[in-house]
């Protein structure tokens, strides 16, 4: 539950009266309310008591922390979720897909697994699909072995990885061999929890919390908070599918609509331990998606496994109020010299995949202007009034076109010839050519008018 700017004002200084307005706020009414909604800091107001200050950070955290595994640039962020539904607002960070190898695993089968998590990539409408994580599970019972495994991957690969270890002595020592690159380090359990802390204080990174039930972790993460240790990932020990979805919700239904915070953590799930089977476990790690598991560990997968279950949790973490969209930008489609040709479009995902892979079999290649519509194909966005003369005129200046073509010829989408005579106001100096309707049209268009250009 989010806490109200009527219940904050009462907080501030002089009972939210003093109204000094150095926070930048007209009164502390107004930056109550903007505290309530995101919009403002507390450090913006000089005059909180500290214990005051503490107990407004604590009211204002987010339901589920925010943990970041990995490396800066390459790390992997989960938690922060805010609704128990997609369709209350959006889901915010994607389940975390993590590799596991195992120390009695030979080099040949590490080596390939490295390899795996590198190649496997796919990209889906401007977006890369992958892994993000390596879990590194001790079993061998050789220390040294798991610490050359550990120094290995290191070397061969730039993610964030999971440290999997019951030996508090084997965990440590790998996390003080990757520490830089904040791993998440597994099983904080009942029975570990007191001698970890004081060697977790050493080099804090995030902690995979274990129990044997829901209500079992909530001891162990109030412990770890009074020791200020809260970068956790909390994991049920749910043992098969049905315990996964009660728990899971349990955990998520608690943080958000209890505020309680000893559950208000991102998860972990094993579909490696808890299926056997490849194809169970995937289907499970599938499940898991769906159901508010934060990361999820995959013994191993294949091209087969792993692209559906990328693709479905794109699905779920695409935010369900924006349409899919590509950056506003100048697109190069081949490579175009400066006599080629100038077109336009907007920056729907679909129109920009079919615009520009139209252009590509025309084989002429091209410029393609791309503008920001919120999402929106081009007629929804001229209706909406974000793809006419007066917008589209700036974005064409400050694209750098100019400086990397001649032409100064642009072609507009057939369906908004309407535009025409506004754009060649707002753009003197260019001429405004109205260019096909439908993008199908592109490929029997752009060879005759390319070599117009050139005559
Ligand atoms: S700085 Fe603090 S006391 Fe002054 S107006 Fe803002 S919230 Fe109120």
């Amino acid at each position: 539950m989010a806490v109200k700017g009527t219940d904050i004002v009462k907080k501030l200084p002089e009972s939210g009266k003093k109204n000094c307005k150095e926070c930048g706020f007209p009164t502390c009414f107004a930056f109550a309310m903007k505290l309530a909604s995101g919009g403002a800091t507390l450090d913006k107001c000089p005059y909180l008591a500290p214990n005051v200050k503490e107990e407004l950070e604590d009211a204002l955290a987010p339901a589920i922390k925010l943990v970041t595994i990995g490396p800066d640039g390459n790390a992997l962020q989960v938690g922060n979720e805010e609704v128990i539904y997609r369709h209350e607002k959006t889901y915010f960070h994607p389940t975390g897909v993590a590799l596991l190898i195992s120390d009695k695993e030979d080099d040949a089968k590490v080596d390939q697994k490295i390899a795996k998590i590198k190649d496997l990539q796919f990209d889906v409408v401007g977006l890369t699909l992958k892994a993000d994580l390596l879990a590194l599970q001790y079993e061998s019972g050789d220390k040294a072995k798991f610490e050359a495994l550990v120094k290995k991957v290191c070397q061969n690969w730039d993610g964030g990885l999971v440290i999997i270890s019951d030996d508090l002595d084997v965990l440590f020592s790998a996390r003080d061999i990757c520490a830089d690159r904040k791993p998440l380090l597994y099983p904080i359990t009942k029975d570990n929890i007191e001698k970890a802390i004081p060697r977790i204080k050493e080099r804090p990174t995030p902690l995979g919390v274990r129990a044997s039930s829901v209500e079992e972790l909530v001891p162990l993460t109030t412990r770890l908070k009074e020791e200020k240790l809260d970068e956790l990932v909390l994991d049920p020990g749910s043992s098969n599918l049905m315990e996964v979805i009660r728990d899971q919700t349990f955990i998520r239904r608690s943080a958000i609509k209890q505020s309680f915070r000893p559950l208000g953590y991102p998860t972990i799930g094993f579909p490696c331990y808890i299926a056997k089977d490849g194809l169970k476990e995937v289907l499970t790690a599938a499940a898991m998606v769906i159901k508010y598991t934060s990361i999820v560990v995959l013994s191993d997968f294949e091209e087969y496994t792993l692209r559906p279950l990328l693709t479905l949790r794109l699905n779920i973490y695409t935010d369900p109020r924006m349409p899919l969209s590509v950056e506003e930008k100048l697109y190069e489609v081949g490579e175009p010299d400066k006599n080629a040709p100038v077109l336009i479009t907007t920056n729907w995902a679909l129109t920009y995949f079919i615009v520009s892979a139209e252009v590509e079999s025309s084989k002429v290649p091209s410029f393609l202007l791309v503008k920001d519509a919120e999402g929106l194909g081009v007629l929804t966005a001229w209706a909406a009034g974000k793809f006419t003369g007066d917008s589209i005129a700036p974005f064409v200046k400050r694209s750098g076109v100019e400086d990397k073509t001649n032409t100064r010829t642009l072609v507009i989408p057939g369906k908004v010839a309407r535009i025409k005579g506004e754009l060649e106001d707002a753009l003197p100096g260019w001429e405004i050519v109205v260019g096909p309707r439908e993008a199908s049209e592109i490929p029997g268009f752009l060879p005759g008018f390319a070599a117009k250009l050139k005559s």
